[in-house]
This record gives structure tokens, sequence and C-alpha cells, in this order.
């Protein structure tokens, strides 16, 4: 495949097809300094999951040091729940969602053992909830304590366990069946036994069998032949059949390529292009289209799903665990 890296290679023949890393960056910097607008308080149920998506996407872009470690870190703990979750903000309920950020962020600054000083319990205590979530009869995982079961608290929780070392807590096997039961006759993959197929349970589904080494169990030809069919005429990805391209697809979609070995499959010229006719060149970030209003989950996703087509100047992401892959090798010992 023609991939869109390498030296002297630019992307398309227009002359906004560059990325532009110092705006990014400082659209991401500039997040959490503008409380008095709106948009803050209306996203404020998602704010540590928004503190990942930026913190992620800048080591992406090479720019680790840009959000202060110490803050960070406060910041997360405060989140802590007696119960051991996390969630939104402080005061919120917990919620697997949050917790998995929690871990994710906590480990890209090497700070887990931060939960041993300063947390409430350690980290035994945060695996203790997440395993808790396990629903005994099926293998999968609630959100929370009265939540229904969905593939992406599976993956959730197999994501933040496998990085606290702690996977054995939960029935591994009973929840690889679960995912198994989700395969439709497509080869892709629903929210839950015979639901329709959609790439962002795709991601899920083939994310925890990678995470308890079984990949064996996908069809990888068969799926991988509905994920190209993801790829419009425009160079973007769609989540499911007859709907519209947005640029978070290149994430949930292209990362599956890559665990199954059929990122090639796709046009990633085509894509980088359009990911790039996605960023505000101006004031920085990225929207689901060309032309929308960027936020920082489409930020994130964007630069991650330039990551995985090894856009140049982008650090390398893990397609497993959607952070940067230099961090997984060294907590994972991969
Ligand atoms: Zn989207």
């Amino acid at each position: 495949m023609s991939l869109v890296s390498g030296p002297g290679r630019a992307v398309g023949s227009q002359a906004d097809q560059t990325l532009c890393v110092p705006k990014h960056v400082e659209y991401i910097k500039n997040l959490d300094s503008r409380r008095d607008e709106l948009e803050y308080w209306l996203t404020e149920h998602l704010r540590l999951n928004g503190v990942y998506w930026g913190l992620t996407a800048l080591h992406l872009l090479a720019s680790p040091e840009a959000l202060p470690r110490a803050e960070t870190i406060d910041f997360v703990l405060s989140c802590q729940h007696e119960n051991g979750g996390f969630g939104a903000a402080p005061g919120h309920d917990a919620h697997l969602l949050y917790t998995v950020s929690a871990v994710q962020i906590l480990v890209t600054l090497d700070a887990v053992d931060e939960l041993e000083k300063r947390g409430l319990g350690g980290k035994q205590k945060v695996a203790n909830y997440i395993a808790g979530l396990q629903d005994q009869a099926t293998g999968s995982f609630k959100g929370d304590e009265w939540g229904e079961l969905d593939t992406r608290f599976l993956y959730g929780a197999f994501n933040a366990l496998s990085l606290l070392g702690l996977l054995d807590l939960v029935d591994v096997a009973k929840a690889v069946a679960y995912i198994q039961k989700c395969e439709n006759l497509d080869g892709a993959y629903g929210v839950c036994p015979g639901a329709e197929s959609h790439a962002g349970q795709v991601f899920t589904c083939v994310g925890a069998l990678a995470i308890a080494g079984r990949l064996d169990l996908v069809d990888k030809d068969r799926l991988g032949g509905w994920l190209s069919e993801r790829q419009l005429d425009n160079g973007g990805l769609n989540g499911r059949p007859e709907k519209l391209q947005d640029a978070c697809y290149s994430w949930w979609v292209g990362a599956s390529l890559a665990m199954i070995d059929r990122l090639h499959w796709i046009d990633g010229d085509k894509l980088a292009a359009y990911l790039l006719r996605c960023q505000d060149p101006a004031a920085g970030g990225f929207g689901d289209r060309p032309g929308n209003m960027v936020d920082v989950f489409h930020t994130h996703f964007a630069i991650a799903g330039l990551s995985l087509l090894k856009f140049e100047g982008v650090e390398e992401v893990d397609p497993i665990y959607c952070m940067p892959r230099a961090i997984t090798m060294k907590t994972l010992h991969k």
C-alpha cells in the first residue's frame, strides 16, 4: 500500500494539506482556560475523558509536556470516589468509562503509584471497582451499578485492568464468549448479541479480543471486507452502511483494521487528506467533517487516525489501547 509518511512525501497537492501541529497544541492547551465559555460547562460531564483525549493527542503530537503534570494528576485523583471508581469531575458519580480514562491518564503520566500514595485504596481498589461491574451471568460489563451491558464497557474494563496488571480479577473466558455472541454474519460486531454491526462496536470487541490474546477468533478477511467498505469516495470513513463520514471513524475503523493486519485494505492517502480537511488551520483542532466546529474528541481521534497511517510528525499510537505505543510497550513489557 502507499502510506502517507516518508520524507518528501506530501499528501494531496493542495497547499493546506499540512498538519498544523503548533495550532493543535495551542488549541488543546487552552481548553482548560476557557471556563467562561458555555461549551466548557456543557461538557463538564466529559471532563475526565476530555483530559485523556487532550493528553493523548499532545503526546502523539510530540508535546507531552504541554499540560502541567502535577495539576493533571491532582485533577484525576480529585475525581475518585470512595468505591474506588472515578467520576467525570469532582463530585460526580463513578462510572467505568471515566475510571478507564483515569487509569489511562495515570499510566501515560507514569503516575500509577500516586494511587497508592494519595488515592483511596491504591490500584487494587480501582481494579476491584472495575471487576465488580462484570455481569456474572453473561461475562459482559455494566458501566455503573445500574447500567446496561455494552461491549464498550467490556473493552474499557479489559483496557484498564490489563494496564494495571490485574486482568486476572475477571472471568476473561466468559467475556470472550460473550463477544463471540455479538459477531454478525458480515464478520462485524454489534453492541449486544443480535444488534446491528457498527464500527465503534467492532473496535471495542476486536480490542478486547486483542487484549485477551484471542484475535484468532476473528474472521479477519470477512471483517476486513466490511471495514474497508466504510471508506467513501471523499476518503472519509463511516460507522455503518448509508451513513455520513466522520473523522472519529478514522480511529474506530482504522484501528480495527490495524489490529487484524488489514489497514492496507483502505486508501490511506485519501483518508489522511480527508482528515486534514477536517482541521481548523487558523484556530487549531479537528471537527467531524470539513468546516464543522472543532472539539477535543474529534481532535484526538483524527490525530490518532493520522498516527495509524504513519503520518509524518505524529508519534506512533497503539491501535489496541489508543495510547502512545512507547507508553504501552513500557507498561505492558511488550
Ligand atoms: Zn465522530
